[in-house]
């Protein structure tokens, strides 16, 4: 997901993933055919390995470098079941940047809100998209070490933001109606200052 906070970072957890290491990769953009397609679990028989590792420094070094909170696999265009997210402090509840593997996210009850998303595939546009604003989170660390937790409001949006883009789904899809859609500059002077 896109937007350009600042740098988050914090104590450490079989999550969390250094942006020190690995390399900035190339970000590709919606009509790549990976994009577009659903992503493979990764195979138990990857978990610590060096090419998951990597895979795990290069999605959060390239997150960092792309000012985005959010990168999924597909979006460097390896279609597997990974992403990398952080939660910068001004959005209330910190998360130091980290990589699933294999999330499945189920929501928490039905209440879902809209709020202003971009995407790092999608550059330069923003809209109104509802998310479920509770959710219950299983994953894998790159580890293979099992986590779960819940996440709520802009921490849930970031996840499901991710989650659909291991399902070959991007924003624009998830929008009620495209009559928010937005240039990054536009937004800026028009709507940035508005509730959604
Ligand atoms: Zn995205």
């Amino acid at each position: 997901m896109a937007t350009s906070p600042p740098l988050a970072t914090g104590p450490g957890t079989p999550l969390q993933v250094t942006g020190n290491l690995g390399r900035v990769r190339q970000v590709v953009r919606l009509g790549h055919p990976v994009l577009r397609q659903r992503a493979e679990e990764v195979p138990a028989v990857r978990f610590g390995t060096r090419k998951l590792r990597d895979l795990a420094f290069d999605l959060v070094r390239t997150m960092h470098a792309a000012s985005g909170v959010g990168l999924a696999a597909p979006q460097i265009a390896v279609p597997w079941r990974v992403f990398a997210y952080y939660v910068p402090a001004d959005y209330g509840e910190e998360i130091p940047p980290r990589v699933l593997v294999n999330p499945v996210l189920t929501p928490l009850g039905t209440e879902q809100q809209e709020d202003w998303e971009g995407c790092l595939s999608v550059p330069g546009l923003r809209g109104l998209v509802p998310r479920f604003t509770q959710l219950a989170v299983e994953a894998y660390s790159v580890d293979g070490e099992r986590v779960t937790f819940h996440a709520a409001g802009f921490h849930a949006r970031v996840l499901q933001h991710e989650q659909d883009h291991l399902d070959g789904i991007v924003f624009l899809e998830r929008m009620r109606s495209l009559q928010s859609l937005a240039f990054e500059a536009e937004w800026e002077q028009y709507a940035s200052g508005k509730q959604p």
